[in-house]
């Protein structure tokens, strides 16, 4: 009875019971084997790519089985909280192509059955488990402070003990309600703790989807569920809102691991059945010989936005990530070039245990492997999207040159292999840069010549090819004038006789080409020069020839 009376004399304003919440959020009437996942992030501001590896993880998940993939939001952490996150959250995963069936739908609107779904519109629900709790003795207000607290750890640490509030050192557990009461009269202030069933020298068995079997020894900590500005913890909160959104996967960071033991503890305080847990592993980076956490501070790659400033497709985004959730993924897409991803399925135990690492290097192969693939017109589009936004100058000047442009990107793009020569949409200028007088300026570009060529041989070739040269011919026709320019200049073409008396030569027919190469684009390596002349035209190419004779 006095346990009531304390419950009752700190939730003055709760007059609801669990049953009425279990009874106004039933069981999902799904199919057999569907899985109910959620994102739960913190609304802080900060778009970690971890963000998009969890959300990505959850929503195939969900999506495979046709189960459901929700938003929460995790605001118990007032402090933390910045304006606009949530719609900044929801926008940013839907431009990965992750949508969510339910949930939060904007900073102050959710759809589904099961909400509120942002923890702070949800206070209610928390004090009406908290005060059931107290009432039945399972739960008991602490007036420790800090640094009662703080006392207490060093004692604990000093002693080689366990530290925490727990057993012996749980000093408010064993107050009186009738104490707790005066106490709380007297205006002391307080937290709610849990008072922990368990024993440490019990063990729980428990199978995580990721790390398979596990066992670990019962919690005895007496852990804070509410705290002194009446929100729950994180435990807390994730109990009671997995269990009554009917989440069957909860699907987290490694990070949660430790506190699995709490939280197993927690769903049977409570009464509810324990969800099923994947614990994925963190995305870490190789920095110098050793792996750290991909840190917000120091890798501008743990940002979202630096996918979107560098200009990489959400897509390739995506694949790499996939790369990293099951590593068969790669084979899977060499297998089926064209499917969708969708179509690959994501299996929880075939993640790595340990940690994910994150490989710039590889997101640029996958997603040179997502651009090589796509049609000259999608590259065209996506292309002038990212510059927009990101590079004024080359938007008006591949806006004002579309067809020619279109050219440029279907260059060897229909064969068998097609080029990859974008990473992301910040490599294109480098790699267009010549078709367009305003960007081709030797002031600004280091030309690069052939090996063994310098400029007054290259300019030798250049005067002498510029007579002969002809636009209006086919590719083999091209190539034999190119011949006969290089025969009289005194380059091979054969390259049998070139190896056996190279003292003979000034070099190959290949030189003379990579001298054409040079006046033209100022680059080495470039695709065809063919038809990188023919989308140039005549008198772009004769310009080109007179300005590099002018060197
Ligand atoms: N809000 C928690 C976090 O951001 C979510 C962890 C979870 O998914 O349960 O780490």
């Amino acid at each position: 009875m006095n346990y009531e009376i304390l419950a009752n004399t700190i939730f003055p304003n709760i007059d609801k019971e669990p049953e009425y919440y279990i009874s106004k959020y039933p069981k999902r009437n799904l199919k057999e084997g569907a899985k109910v996942t959620r994102y739960a992030p913190s609304p802080t501001g900060f778009q970690h790519i971890g963000g998009v590896f969890s959300a990505l993880i959850d929503e195939r998940i969900a999506t495979q089985s046709e189960g459901v993939f929700y938003l929460r939001i995790e605001d118990t952490d007032q402090k933390r909280e910045v304006a606009g996150a949530i719609e900044d959250t929801i926008n940013t995963m839907h431009k990965f192509g992750l949508d969510f069936t339910e949930g939060m739908t904007g900073d102050n609107t959710y759809k589904g059955e099961y909400g509120p779904y942002r923890q702070s519109e949800r206070e209610e629900i928390y004090k009406t488990f908290a005060r059931d709790l107290i009432k039945k003795g399972l739960a008991y207000p602490c007036f420790c402070t800090s640094e009662d607290l703080e006392q207490l750890r060093e004692k604990q640490i000093s002693e080689k003990l366990t530290p925490g509030y727990y057993g012996e050192y749980a000093i408010c557990r064993n107050l009186s309600p009738e104490e707790a009461l005066k106490r709380i009269g007297e205006g002391e202030k307080y937290i709610i703790r849990l008072k922990s069933p368990g024993n440490p020298e019990n063990r729980v068995e428990f199978h995580d989807l990721v790390k398979g079997d596990i066992s670990f020894p019962e919690s005895n900590q007496d852990i804070v569920i509410i705290k002194s500005d009446g929100l729950p913890t994180y435990h807390f909160a994730h109990a009671i809102d997995d269990a009554l959104m009917g989440t069957t996967t909860v699907i987290r960071g490694e990070e949660w691991l430790s506190s699995l033991p709490i939280h197993i503890q927690l769903f049977d305080v409570l009464g509810f059945d324990r969800p099923e847990y994947a614990h994925t592993p963190t995305i870490m980076k190789l920095d110098g010989d050793s792996k750290r956490k991909l840190s917000k501070r120091k890798d501008p790659e743990s940002a979202v936005s630096y996918y979107d400033e560098e200009g990489y497709p959400m897509i390739s985004v995506i694949e790499y990530l996939l790369n990293i959730i099951n590593s068969t993924f790669e084979q899977w897409r060499e297998e089926n070039p064209s499917s969708d991803y969708h179509e690959f399925r994501v299996y929880l135990d075939k993640m790595s245990k340990s940690g994910a690492l994150f490989d710039i290097v590889k997101l640029s192969d996958v997603s040179k492997n997502v651009i090589c693939k796509l049609k000259a017109d999608v590259v065209y589009d996506y292309y002038i999207n990212w510059a927009k936004n990101y590079d004024k100058e080359m938007y008006d000047i591949v806006t004002n040159n579309e067809l020619m442009c279109k050219e440029i990107f279907n260059i060897d793009k229909e064969g068998p292999k097609p080029r990859k020569d974008f990473a992301k949409w910040n490599d294109v200028k480098e790699k267009i840069f010549f078709f367009f007088d305003e960007l081709f300026n030797s002031t600004s570009e280091e030309i690069e010549f052939p090996k063994n060529i310098d400029l007054a041989e290259a300019k030798r070739v250049i005067e002498a090819y510029a007579k002969a040269y002809n636009f209006n011919t086919d590719k083999d026709t091209w190539f034999e004038e190119l011949k006969v320019v290089a025969v009289e200049l005194g380059y091979a073409t054969d390259r049998k006789a070139f190896k056996k008396n190279p003292e003979n030569y000034k070099g190959m027919v290949s030189d003379v080409a990579g001298c054409v190469r040079t006046a033209l684009t100022y680059r080495n390596n470039t695709p065809d020069l063919y038809t990188i002349m023919q989308i140039m035209g005549e008198e772009r190419v004769r310009n080109r020839f007179a300005k590099f004779l002018k060197l």
